[in-house]
Order: structure tokens, then sequence, then C-alpha cells
């Protein structure tokens, strides 16, 4: 099929994802017919660097040999079986090493298909929790400031990105939301811990008065993704840890964009020293194979469901719950960190990279150039409104899948990049920072 065929067969019958379809029109589908390590080829052959690592979630490129290697094992063996009264290797296997992997101990593992199912099931899990335990009056959950958690009814509570939730507020929960540690917020001569310091101020003000009705504090540790890219020192995560205890609140880590070695380390909690409560993983946990979640829990939340009485336990369930395709990828992703050294190759590779963007970073356009492990953003000084498609264009048509979020650039790259690739990259990003 040409690819013409192929983008006006799609326009009539997807309805695709974050688009208005009537301005699709006019921005031609890219039609992929492959993937390539980090490359993306379309059906006339054109390659297009994955810079975006598919939305978060690509980490090891395209059509990877090892975990395609692990993903067809499985699919000779057991393509999916329900996880309600039965179990299988794969689902149990990944859930001892998730828990062995991530901070503090959560070793209680439940299984969901996407990210945002992931959220709705901590949100539920912390209300849960507090009314299993005699405070049925906490029912409240605080965000941060630009915080986002995904676009289900429940996740969309806890997301403050206007253009996703202004449309759906009226059918919302009311959350509240407090100040971002968002670095950028440095006054002359402030450190980002000083901002930190700011917004758990901020944070404690907000529980001192509240706490009694606030079942749980949900975060994005280190970097809040989609609302462009807003990086906070981890002195952040220390002091929200410290006042969720003080007031008894419980601390979700959704780590489902900065999980598996997004931000330098495997978990970026592990950076402020800090565990959550319940911790949120989808996007890198099955290498950008499969869809699959995991919300995983300490002792003392798991037991406060454990009981006779079927009511008092975790009352949900998804079809495709620890899909065991999916559960397989999601291993051979872990046997790949084990096995490669990840963590230091891509110390390595994010040094290199910062230096070849050194000249993006210096540009008289670029503000607030940051950098944490895999990500690198800046903002664009008086980016004008079609900003984010423009720039899309114009790095397409240069062979570089790039998408802003408003006026802020940011490069998620796959762990595989290599050094020749990160200096054509910085290339095409200064030539779309000059349009
Ligand atoms: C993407 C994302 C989600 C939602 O995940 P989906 O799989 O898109 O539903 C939730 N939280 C964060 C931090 C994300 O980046």
């Amino acid at each position: 099929m040409s690819s013409d065929a192929l983008r006006a067969r799609s326009l009539r019958a997807v309805w695709h994802p974050c688009t208005q379809m009537r301005l699709q029109e006019r921005l031609p589908l890219v039609p992929v017919a492959r993937g390539e390590g980090p490359w993306l080829v379309d059906h006339d052959g054109r390659r297009i660097f994955d810079g975006i690592s598919s939305w978060w979630t690509n980490l090891f490129g395209h059509c990877h040999p090892r975990i395609n290697a692990a993903v067809v094992d499985q699919l000779g063996r057991l393509e999916h079986v329900m996880l309600a009264g039965f179990t299988h290797a794969p689902a149990v296997e990944l859930a001892e090493r998730l828990a062995a992997l991530v901070p503090g101990n959560l070793g209680h593992c439940f299984y969901a298909s996407d990210g945002s199912s992931a959220v709705e099931i901590a949100l539920k899990m912390s209300f849960h929790f507090w009314r299993n335990g005699g405070r049925p009056e906490k029912t409240g959950f605080v965000a941060l400031e630009g915080s986002y958690h995904g676009e289900t009814l429940g996740a969309l509570s806890v997301t403050d990105v206007a253009l996703y939730r202004d449309t759906y507020d009226p059918l919302l929960m009311r959350c509240r939301t407090v100040a971002s540690p968002d670095a950028r917020a440095a006054a002359p001569g402030e450190t980002a811990a000083d901002v930190a310091g700011r917004a758990a101020q901020a944070l404690e003000a907000h529980l001192a008065e509240h706490h009694a009705s606030t079942a749980a504090l949900i975060v994005e540790p280190l970097v809040q993704g989609a609302s462009g890219m807003v990086m906070h020192d981890p002195e952040y995560l220390r002091l929200a840890r410290a006042l969720c205890d003080r007031y008894d609140v419980l601390l979700v880590a959704d780590e489902i964009m900065v999980g598996f070695g997004r931000t330098g380390t495997v978990f970026a909690c592990e950076q402020a020293g800090i565990a959550p409560d319940l911790i949120c993983l989808s996007k890198g946990l099955t290498g950008g194979y499969l869809p699959l979640s995991a919300v995983l829990a300490t002792d003392r939340v798991f037991g406060a469901f454990y009981d006779d009485e079927v009511a008092r336990g975790f009352l949900h369930s998804h079809s495709y719950t620890g899909n065991p395709l999916a559960c397989r990828a999601a291993l051979a992703v872990l046997d790949l960190f084990a096995e490669d050294d990840v963590l230091a190759s891509n110390a390595a590779k994010a040094a290199r990279f910062t230096e070849a963007l050194a000249r993006v970073a210096a540009h008289p356009r670029v503000r607030h150039f940051r950098h944490r492990g895999m990500i690198w953003a800046f903002d664009v000084a008086d980016a004008p409104p079609d900003f984010p498609r423009t720039a899309f264009e114009a790095a397409l048509a240069r062979g570089l899948l790039l998408r802003p979020l408003g006026a802020t650039v940011y490069l998620m790259p796959p762990y595989v990049i290599e050094p020749d690739q990160m200096d054509w990259i910085a290339g095409v990003v200064e030539a779309v920072v000059d349009l």
C-alpha cells in the first residue's frame, strides 16, 4: 500500500490520540513500516531518529534482538491467562525482580495495563488503605502544580495540565495542587535545593491544615514530564517523604516516565535516598514493546488489605493484568540492565551528548537548558503559539522525531544512541531553534 493511501485510510478509520483530526489532515501522518534500533523507517524507506523514544517508552531501540527473542519464546508457551485464581512464571519472576530493584521494601506487585491504570490503582489503594485502617475520611489527594499522571478520570484528577484537564474538569475528583519545586523558579543566588525547600514549606502548610482528610501525595520524582520536563532537586523528595510520615499521608511515586534508568539511576527516588509507600511503573517497563504497568506496595499497605473479608481486599481488575508476553518483554529489559551495565554506559553517553549540545545550550533563544540522566530539555524564548508544530515539522524534514511541549524542546533518546548520532541531532536541534 502506498504511503498516501495508508494516510488517507488512517484519517478515516483511526481516531488518533491527543489529536485534532481536522488539523491532522494538513500535517501528513508518518506511516511507519518498521523499526531498527533508534530508527523508525517509513513506507518509502526514509529513516527517522526516534528522539523521544516513542512517547518515552522505548528504552533500547526498536526490534531489539534480545527482547524480540524473549517475546517470541513466550509466544510458543502461553500468550495469556487471567491472573485471578491463576498464576504464571513470568508474572512471578517479574514481581520478585521488580521488588528487588525498587527502593525500599515494596514487595507486593499489582499488575495493570498502562500508566493511567497504575495511577488509578495507586489512588484507590491509598484511599482503601486508610478506610481499612478505620480512617475513611482520608479521601483526598495532593499533587504538584504542573503534574501529569495520566488522562483517565481518576488520573486526570491529579493531573494539572490545562489542555488535558480543563474540558473534563466537571467530571473530576476535587484534588489539591501545591507548589512545584521547579528549579527554574530559583531567584538570583538561590539553588534548586532552596526552591525545593520553599515548595516543601507550601506542602507542609497544606498538610498541616488538610492531613486528616488526605490519603496520599502523588509526585513525579525529579522530572515532571508532560508539563515540560520540569526538573527539581532530590531534596524535595526527602522533605516530602518526611512530611508524609509526620502527617500520616501515603507517598505515591509515579515513576512511569522516570523509571528504568531515565534519570541516571534505575529509579529516580534513589537519588533522594527515599522509598515511597507505592510506586507506579509502566512506559519503559517493557522497553516500549507491550502495554504493562505495575504498582508495588509496602508490607504495611498490603497488610491493611489482608483479611478474611472479601470487601477488605483490593477490589480492582483489568482483563490483561500481568499478561505473560508483556512480562517476558519486561524480564528481557531487566536482563539488559543486569548484563550490559546500562547505567554506566548511559552516564558516559549522557556526558558526551551534553557536550554535543553545548552550542544549543548557549544559543541566545535558549532558556533554562537542563539535563538529568538521559533527559535533556530547554525553553525557547518568544516561541510563537504554533512552535510545537513548526518545530516538529522542521525536525521531521531533517529526519528527527521531536515533539516539543509548548515552548519546551526535549530529547529523550533510546539508550542505544551513538556519538555520531548525538552530533547530528545537536545540529538538527540548533537548526530548529534558529527557525
Ligand atoms: C505517561 C504517564 C502516565 C500515563 O501513562 P499511560 O500509559 O499513557 O496511561 C502517568 N504518569 C506519568 C508520569 C506519565 O509520564
